[in-house]
């Protein structure tokens, strides 16, 4: 494993970053606060060729490795650490990956260009008042009828649908087209949610990540063109599958982007503040845990890295799906947790300044919990994938 990058991902990497540092960094607070929107910086980051990292150059993509859309997801973090504009990246690289891999042409023409210049948001809609965890058990269904696929069944907690409808772009929709079966009667609808009808929505309030909408999405008879399919009838699952896999690893890169911005600043902070008549930085009941949560840091993002390795080594057909989905799931399992751990710790280090708004760390931990809780799976169902890929299928805790 190589951790040199070549001349041009360094520069790529160094002018990501600096763009961050002055569009974004700034207005991060301003985000969180609803002052600005987090759109407005995500088309910048389209406009400069930061959007659209996994797709081809032919649809205006950057075709770039994961090892760089990781780095990439860990500077986002790192700028705005109530990582809404993480959020807004990570599932657009994902989803449109499998938009483009999975796409008829006209689709991919239609939707990847348009998305790589943050004209357009591509996101995935699974989740169903009934659960999340449970993709197989979806209820929303897709009937054939004529050119089209008339689409019923409820949504929620859904991303970027307000960003979709304010811009373009669509939403990886798992439907079932085969009521009778679980994983195997679900397909992948793209829905471009902009140019169809018969569909309500309704924003939910979260505790953090304020810059991007989470919604419940109502498809009443809502009909899609039957090209908007992407592969094959009841193969959905399984593409996505692969975004969710593809997803994880951004989002940990995102979690680790995030804790180690703020470990930073509680490291200048501590250094600075003085208790005692000594600088905090001075007591080991400081330092111990900076050295433990500092060190776990660095493991943690070894092991991205290294499951970003394994991704590309799997695009050349040199590993498994199924290893990366277990790398994939390690790293979801346990970025998340490390940074609210990081973060708390942080927290406490700023004494009351750490409960403020002001200090800007709270926002960071509102943020990281909807990956801590479960978006993008949850901490079980990450153990559930790495035992599986452990012992085998058939130490399931439950039927397929
Ligand atoms: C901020 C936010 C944004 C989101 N954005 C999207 C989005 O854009 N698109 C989308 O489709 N979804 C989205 N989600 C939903 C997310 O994918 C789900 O929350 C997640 O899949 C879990 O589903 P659930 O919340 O219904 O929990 P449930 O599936 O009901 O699970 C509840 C609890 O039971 C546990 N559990 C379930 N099964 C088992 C088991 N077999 N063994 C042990 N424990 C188990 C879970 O780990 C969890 O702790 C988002 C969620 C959040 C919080």
């Amino acid at each position: 494993m190589d951790f040199e990058l070549s001349q041009e991902e360094q520069i790529f990497i160094d002018t990501l970053s600096s763009l961050l540092e002055k569009e974004l960094m700034p207005i991060a607070k301003d985000i969180d606060s609803n002052k600005v929107t987090t759109y407005d910086l995500f088309k910048k980051l389209g406009k400069h060729g930061f959007l659209g990292l996994l797709n081809s150059e032919k649809y205006g993509g950057a075709n770039l490795t994961m090892k760089l859309a990781v780095l990439a997801a860990e500077q986002i973090g790192k700028n705005d650490p109530s990582l809404a504009t993480a959020v807004l990246y990570l599932l657009d690289t994902a989803w449109s990956y499998i938009v483009e891999k999975y796409g008829k042409e006209e689709v991919v023409e239609e939707i990847i260009p348009k998305m790589a210049r943050g004209e357009a948001f591509v996101g995935i809609c699974s989740t169903e008042p009934t659960g999340g965890s449970d993709v197989a058990s979806i209820r929303s269904v897709a009937l054939k009828k004529g050119d089209n696929y008339v689409i019923s069944g409820e949504k929620i907690y859904i991303s970027g649908v307000k960003e979709i409808l304010e811009n373009d772009g669509g939403l990886v929709t798992l439907v079932k087209t085969d009521i009778e079966k679980g994983r195997r009667g679900i397909s992948a609808i793209f829905v471009p949610l902009k140019h169809v009808k018969n569909f309500e929505y309704s924003k939910i309030e979260n505790m953090g990540r304020m810059g991007v909408s989470t919604s419940i999405l109502k498809f009443n008879n809502t009909e899609v063109n039957l090209r908007y399919l992407l592969g094959e009838e009841n193969k959905g699952f399984y593409y996505a599958m692969e975004g969710f896999v593809t997803a994880r690893i951004l989002v940990a890169a995102s979690c680790i982007g995030a804790a180690e911005s703020i470990l930073n600043y509680g490291i200048s902070y501590i250094k600075n503040r003085v208790a005692f008549g000594m600088p905090i930085a001075k007591y080991e009941g400081i330092q111990f845990p900076l050295a433990d949560l500092y060190s776990r840091l660095e493991a943690s993002r070894l092991l991205i890295y290294k499951t970003a390795y394994l991704y590309d080594k799997m695009k050349e057909n040199k590993t498994s799906m199924s290893e990366v989905t277990k790398y994939s799931a390690m790293s979801k399992l346990i970025a998340p947790q490390l940074g609210v751990e990081i973060i708390s710790e942080v927290m406490k280090w700023l004494g009351a300044y750490g409960y403020t708004k002001e200090a800007g760390v709270e926002m960071a931990l509102r943020g990281i919990y909807s990956y801590y809780i479960g978006a993008e799976g949850t901490p079980n169902i990450m153990r559930i994938i790495i035992t599986r890929e452990l012992l085998g299928r058939e130490y399931l805790p439950y039927k397929e």
